[in-house]
């Protein structure tokens, strides 16, 4: 076991590049942990070594790890019909079926069609073209600015990563994109004035927005993307009244809305969609990891009734499509996850685990010297450590990377979390699946390291 799991090590240093992750770090700490399988909430590293995933991958093994139903559908479509495309006259079957249970499963945002990909960065980076397009179609050829937020993370591909309103993602390409811009988040802790109230908060960065808009031209705006929550940002869920304010501004400036629901969709804020939850109409919704429980990739733009009416009306082709578009294996396992997800009571088990997790936290962090806020909604939550707390908290030094400082000691307890090094917050986001004891496990073992940190 010894030989094989440093064999497999050495073969991951030499030969991969790995995704955000420092060139000669692995040879510095020693390697990372290869993770060889995984079952409900619990993987286990080549070594031995077992984690409790509080992060569910990368917030999307919905369904947990080990789900037979999904092997078993990838299994018996492989055999039957691994690949076929979806392009001009050819189609295959699963993803017909899926198209209409993501349609029927959006239920009154009026919703008309799926278009496919395989991430959520492809989606949103489709997403844009979809807005030019419409706006080309109704002879608005200036209507081409997007807005995003800061602290929003949309993806990695050149268009997406322009949307992601974190500097770190845009200062080695020369990002973002000329026609991209950027608002203030919804993020009460550093955002609000002291003594302004959520409604007085909300009003003023819907004034941002219009602001914005009208600085730019209106004629020039023709989107503005969000997530319902914050997540990779920091967990970020928006003040009450939030979505209604600023839609009221993109109405009245004819300007589309693209809810980024690729972590708030199927389940994880305790709804079907973060814009059932939150009374977001979007025009364009986009989707990926929960819609299979990243068992394979798959995502998704989802057009409403009036994109498509405007889109259809030409009768011309969308002259974009990825060879992966509607792959049937992925369609088959999105199927088979939503069953379980549909059928077992997930969401429900997902909004009533939040509550205990939430529960816990504050059990074991209210007035805890080094936490500033605990944040929720649904199956995600967030610390935030701040150097002093109060009504003016103070920021740590960024240099003390204490929100990585922490996530490194829960792991080094067997604990998976995830810190976003600007934001000082380590984040949770397990499996829907998680026991009330991983819970406590989770809450416990954070505890102990935010001590050991403190
Ligand atoms: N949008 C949101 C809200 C995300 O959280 C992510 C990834 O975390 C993406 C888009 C990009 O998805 P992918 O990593 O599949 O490209």
């Amino acid at each position: 076991m010894t030989a094989t799991t440093s064999t497999l090590g050495e073969l991951d240093r030499r030969y991969v590049f790995h995704p955000f992750t420092a060139a000669g770090a692995h040879e510095r700490d020693g390697g990372p942990a290869m993770i060889v399988s995984g079952s409900g909430s619990t993987l286990t590293a080549a070594d031995g070594t077992t984690y409790l995933d509080a992060m569910a991958g990368l917030w999307c093994v919905n369904v947990g790890y080990g789900r037979r139903e999904i092997a078993d559908a990838l299994q018996s479509q492989a055999l039957r019909l691994p690949y076929y495309h979806g392009f001009s006259s050819m189609a295959t079957d699963q993803p017909a079926l899926l198209a209409e249970r993501i349609i029927r499963l959006t239920g009154d945002l009026g919703m008309s069609k799926v278009f496919f990909g395989s991430s959520g960065s492809d989606a949103n980076d489709t997403q844009l073209k979809l807005v030019w397009h419409y706006n080309n179609l109704l002879g608005r050829r200036e209507k081409k600015k997007v807005i995003a937020r800061s602290r929003g993370y949309h993806g990695v591909t050149i268009a997406s990563a322009s949307l992601t309103g974190l500097p770190a993602m845009h200062a080695q390409f020369d990002l973002p994109l000329p026609m991209i811009r950027h608002v203030s988040p919804p993020y009460a802790l550093w955002e609000k004035q002291p003594g302004e109230d959520d409604a007085a908060f909300v009003a003023r960065l819907a004034d941002e927005l219009e602001q914005r808009i009208l600085a730019e031209g209106p004629e020039t705006v023709a989107a503005f993307i969000a997530e319902p929550v914050q997540a990779a940002g920091g967990v970020i869920p928006p003040p009450d009244g939030y979505f209604p304010a600023i839609q009221a501004v993109l109405r009245k400036y004819d300007v589309l809305l693209i809810a980024d629901e690729v972590v708030s969709g199927f389940g994880r804020l305790g709804a079907w969609f973060g814009s059932h939850l939150l009374g977001i109409e979007p025009d364009l919704m986009t989707i990926a990891k929960g819609v299979t429980s990243a068992y394979v990739p798959l995502s998704g733009c989802v057009v409403s009734d009036r994109v498509w009416e405007v889109l259809a009306r030409d009768g011309g082709a969308f002259q974009h499509g990825y060879t992966y578009s509607a792959h049937p294996l992925a369609a088959a396992a999105a199927l088979a996850n939503l069953d379980l997800v549909e059928h077992g009571g997930l969401i429900e088990q997902a909004a009533r685990r939040g509550e205990r997790l939430r529960a816990e936290l504050h059990a074991a962090f209210d007035g805890h010297e080094l936490v500033g806020e605990i944040r929720g909604i649904g199956l995600v939550a967030a610390l935030e450590f701040v150097a002093e707390r109060g009504e003016r908290p103070v920021r740590f030094d960024p240099a003390l990377a204490v929100g990585a400082r922490i996530t490194r000691a829960c792991l080094e307890h067997g604990l998976i979390t995830r810190a976003l090094p600007a934001a000082d917050t380590i984040s949770f986001s397990p499996p829907f699946t998680i026991t009330e004891a991983e819970i406590d496990t989770i809450v416990t073992v954070a505890r102990e390291a935010v001590d050991q940190v403190a």
